[in-house]
């Protein structure tokens, strides 16, 4: 099916944190409205949004209204619980597929499906109960790195057993729930693929952003990656754009790799627009959220290139968000601020881009 969207139309946003609210901000500037569905009261993506629906993501009654009032819907964050989306999948096309989203909510389902299609993991095991961990030891080997199964993100629900540790005690500090157990890579770079399929199946990617990060946060994006990493794109595109087939996907899809001695170790993915492609809204000729936007609405895609000789995006983590006095002071940083109200440690409330136009020490 690839029937058109037009400008004009509703879109639904099923979350409204920073990536709702990019997303609505790109499609206005199509022309589209935007309804945000979501648990909280007040979110930064209903700020900017034409309507907002607040919901619990399970609940079908609310979902299906929703879905009523929307000429498509999308989701900016992927712990939306799969079976309710049934209620909107019947009514309006739901992009990308709940298929999707299923495997991205489970890291072992997401492991399974991407080394099937020939990508490469850590080695790994899966601890479903405390019984499973010295199994799954014996695969990833120590150091090994404890990540619950569902529900983690930004290093949450992650331990690290080192040598020597009682691995049992850092699977209860993990959350004592069904864990992957995987071995420490060493990795030389870590970086992400993004990528935008269209209903038309056609597929372009970004550059690979070189991703730096701090306590399992993002910190900084950058683009051009190091040679290094350059190298090793080709066959993790290669890679993400089997997955993005596979699943017959619409929409922005992220990939995040390790760059190792070996070539790409895949990490994981996420069935969305990514933190570490926000330099595309100044870097690139279109942004991912733009290009998500064009893609769940059956348009052509937007050029993908560089729009800059290089970009940097550095995450405002917390207090970070309170220096905007001096990050503004600089004429060439591109503040966004995400309008949210607290700044809680490790809360991501903006970001500042920086794009330069020529080489360092060059000339355009
Ligand atoms: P994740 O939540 O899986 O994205 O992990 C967050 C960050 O922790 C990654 O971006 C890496 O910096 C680090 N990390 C995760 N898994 C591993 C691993 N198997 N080996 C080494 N570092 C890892």
């Amino acid at each position: 099916m690839n029937s058109v969207i037009p400008p004009g139309s509703t879109i639904g946003i099923m979350g409204g944190g920073q990536l709702g609210r990019m997303l609505s901000m790109a499609a206005a500037q199509l022309g589209y409205r935007c309804h945000i569905l979501a648990p909280e009261a007040t979110s930064p993506g209903a700020e900017v949004s034409a309507d907002c629906t607040v919901a619990e993501y399970s609940d079908a009654k609310a979902l299906a209204a929703f879905a009523d009032a929307c000429d498509v819907v999308t989701y900016e964050f992927e712990n939306v619980p799969v079976a309710p989306l049934a209620a909107i999948a019947s009514k309006v096309p739901l992009r990308p597929s709940p298929r999707a989203l299923e495997i991205a909510q489970s890291r072992i389902d997401e492991k399974r499906f991407v080394t099937d299609l020939g990508g490469r993991a850590a080695p790994y095991g899966f601890a479903e109960t405390a019984d499973d961990v010295e199994t799954a030891m014996a695969v990833a080997g120590t150091p090994a790195i404890i990540k619950s199964n569902r529900m983690g993100y930004d290093g949450k629900g992650q331990a690290r057993v080192m040598p020597g540790d009682d691995a049992v005690a850092r699977w209860h500090e993990a959350g004592g729930v069904p864990a992957i157990i995987e071995g420490f890579v060493q990795f030389d770079a870590e970086f992400s693929v993004i990528l935008a399929r269209g209903t038309d199946g056609d597929i372009r990617f970004w550059d690979s952003a070189q991703n730096a990060h701090v306590a399992g946060i993002l910190d900084v994006s950058t683009v051009p990656a190091n040679a290094a990493i350059q190298a090793q794109v080709p066959a993790a595109r290669a890679l993400a754009a089997k997955v993005a087939e596979a699943l017959d996907y619409i929409g922005v899809l992220t990939l995040e790799f390790f760059a190792t001695a070996e070539g790409p170790v895949f990490n994981e993915m996420a069935p969305r627009v990514h933190n570490s492609g926000h330099w595309t809204i100044e870097g690139a000729f279109t942004s991912q959220f733009e290009n998500h936007i064009r893609a769940i609405c059956g348009l052509p895609l937007g050029e993908t290139a560089l729009a800059c000789h290089s970009a940097q995006m550095r995450n405002l983590i917390g207090e970070d968000a309170h220096g905007w006095p001096e990050l503004l002071a600089d004429p060439a940083n591109h503040l966004h601020l995400y309008g949210k109200h607290r700044a809680a440690p490790g809360r991501k409330m903006g970001h500042v881009t920086r794009i330069s136009l020529t080489p360092p020490g060059g000339q355009a």
